[in-house]
């Protein structure tokens, strides 16, 4: 047993981009303690070996070192000489995203998975973090909750919870505000244009509709951490925080805006949407290696699909706004020959080998379940509406699934039951759409879209542009290729990525101007060019026919000849 797990954060070298940890463990009675650094951090499913970035580390009873070793990449055995020990280490944080630790002299951003390690067969165990403030930063920003009296003293009940807290020490904007029901703090890092009155409405917005569309808000307090870069965009969910990064200039541009408030409507939604209702292999967690599921596509998918379609209803988007952000989900996936390889379902599988880890064939052989997800979303929700008559929505289903999974049964789902608790709610047979997570068959979307008054329209298939299915890059000033498309004339020819193109029939391109593009504009279709390229240093000609582009332009446009019912369900469909 174990009477206390108490953790002391301090920053000697904040300038260097450490923090020191120790760890004191009370009344062990055991031989060895066994201590785990988590290898990934739940919301960003890679190995990222967090222990890669743990130093020195110590341990101590009674002021003395006693005996320990590392059996493994990220664990630590510690011989226990008196009932009780401390460990100090020290962790090294210079990586910026919202899953890796950050620190320097103006603050530091700890991801807790990645800084804190747990005791082996005591991860349900509470735990005490002490933060020790530097004298030049006076705050913190944590989901976790307060130790009354105790100045930055936190209690997380178990260290799931403390995984799922990252801290911001600093000198962060901080403000506060109160939106259904519940008390919000949002905390601004890195300067920015940023409007605190009117992000506050927006975002007071956001929040309504989600609470409202979920049935509760589960949390009695919960904390906003926005990075501001010069260019960055991304976010992590918690259970009640997320971690957003976003551009400082974005907040005064129109487009951009609204995209950060989407984000914002994205990583709330997984307050419930994977935080709590999730499938089981999402919770708990076992931190030391890849936890599998097919069921991103669901997780994300839907939460792609309700964030551009909350900041519609919650009137931040017009219309035409939302639809052009839906259909740019269907371009990002049309436009990936991967679309034709893989399916939601193994994208989400294999998203520990893939989605975080691409390289020059992604495009070509994968899909992101965040796309492909939201395109089903929304087939499932015009169906719903339209088979129901407009009395239930994709929203009935997902409050029945929170409410009988998460709240009643206090488990996570297989998809098989969500599916089942979804045709039982709606009395509409929804197989159709689940099949097409699991193959590569498209489903028709334009008669869903048809259904509500709106029709789903390929505006590409006029089009003329020509193509060799290349995409280049300018690197030490010479132009290579980046990507190959699959089946494209670049592939067909055996063009290679990280070819140099010199010239293309007998005419040096210049890095300057855009010949390549003025070349394919100017040329006919299956006409051949010569290009003269470099490959690890050898000069090669390759005969190369220029083709129509495959790219494609989806559209989604109101139905005029739509019938007066179906415009009706239009409205209940994207009415704020
Ligand atoms: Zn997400």
């Amino acid at each position: 047993m174990i009477s206390q797990i108490h953790y002391t954060v301090s920053f000697k070298e904040p300038q260097a981009h450490y923090a020191e940890i120790e760890l004191q463990i009370v009344n062990f009675t055991e031989e060895f303690i066994t201590l785990k650094m988590p290898t990934w951090t739940p919301g960003s499913y890679l190995i990222r070996e967090y222990a890669r970035h743990v130093e020195s580390l110590t341990a101590y009873s009674d002021g003395k070192i006693v005996e320990h070793e590392k059996i493994d990449k990220n664990t630590w055995r510690v011989k226990n000489e008196k009932e009780g020990i401390t460990i100090k280490y020290a962790i090294y944080g210079f990586e910026t995203s919202v899953r890796t630790n950050f620190i320097d002299s103006d603050h530091a951003f700890l991801s807790s998975a990645a800084t804190f390690m747990y005791i082996d067969n005591y991860i349900d165990h509470p735990i005490t973090i002490e933060v020790k403030l530097p004298s030049q930063w006076s705050k913190i920003s944590t989901g976790l909750q307060a130790v009354p009296n105790k100045e930055n003293c936190f209690y997380a009940a178990n260290f799931d919870i403390l995984f799922d807290s990252p801290l911001e020490i600093g000198n962060q904007d901080i403000w506060h505000f109160e939106a259904a029901g519940i008390q919000h703090e949002f905390a601004m890092v890195g300067g920015g244009s940023y409007n605190k009155k009117r992000l506050t409405e927006d975002i007071t917005k956001i929040i309504e509709v989600e609470t409202k569309i979920w049935g509760e808000n589960p949390n009695d307090r919960y904390v906003f951490i926005t990075h501001n870069y010069h260019n960055g965009y991304g976010g992590l969910e918690h259970l009640n925080s997320t971690v957003l990064a976003a551009s400082r200039n974005a907040y005064k541009i129109p487009a951009a805006y609204k995209n950060f408030l989407s984000l914002v409507a994205h990583e709330y939604f997984h307050l419930w949407n994977v935080k709590r209702l999730r499938p089981y292999a999402l919770g708990p967690f076992n931190y030391d290696e890849e936890n599998y599921t097919e069921g991103l596509w669901i997780m994300e998918g839907f939460t792609s699909y309700y964030d551009n379609l909350i900041v519609r209803r919650a009137g931040l988007y017009s219309v035409e706004e939302y639809l052009s952000a839906l259909a740019n989900e269907f371009n990002l996936v049309y436009n990936r020959a991967g679309h034709k390889i893989q399916s939601a379902a193994l994208a989400s599988f294999d998203t520990w080998i893939k989605q975080y880890r691409p390289d020059e064939n992604s495009p070509n052989t994968s899909i992101s379940y965040y796309n492909k997800g939201a395109m089903l979303a929304v087939a499932l929700d015009l169906k719903i509406i339209s088979d129901t008559d407009g009395k239930l929505r994709l929203d009935d289903v997902l409050k029945a699934a929170y409410q009988l999974f998460y709240k009643e049964n206090e488990r996570g789902f297989e998809e098989h039951e969500f599916k089942k608790l979804a045709e039982e709610i709606t009395q509409v047979d929804l197989s159709e759409i689940f099949d097409a997570a699991h193959t590569t068959n498209e489903l028709d979307y334009n008669s869903y879209f048809n259904r509500v008054g709106y029709s789903f329209i390929n505006t590409s298939k006029d089009s003329n542009e020509r193509s060799l299915g290349l995409k280049t890059h300018i690197v030490d000033g010479r132009i290579l290729i980046k990507t190959t498309e699959r089946n494209s004339a670049a592939w067909d020819a055996g063009l290679n990525v990280n070819d140099e193109i010199i010239a293309i029939n007998n005419n040096r391109l210049d890095t300057a101007s855009k010949d390549l593009d003025f070349i394919l504009e100017t040329s006919e279709i299956d006409e051949i060019l010569d290009i003269l390229i470099a490959r690890d240093g050898l000069i090669r000609t390759v005969h190369t026919p220029v083709r129509k582009s495959s790219k494609e332009t989806w559209v989604i446009r109101k139905n005029t000849d739509a019938s007066p019912r179906q415009k009706e369900l239009g409205e209940i469909w994207l009415s704020e």
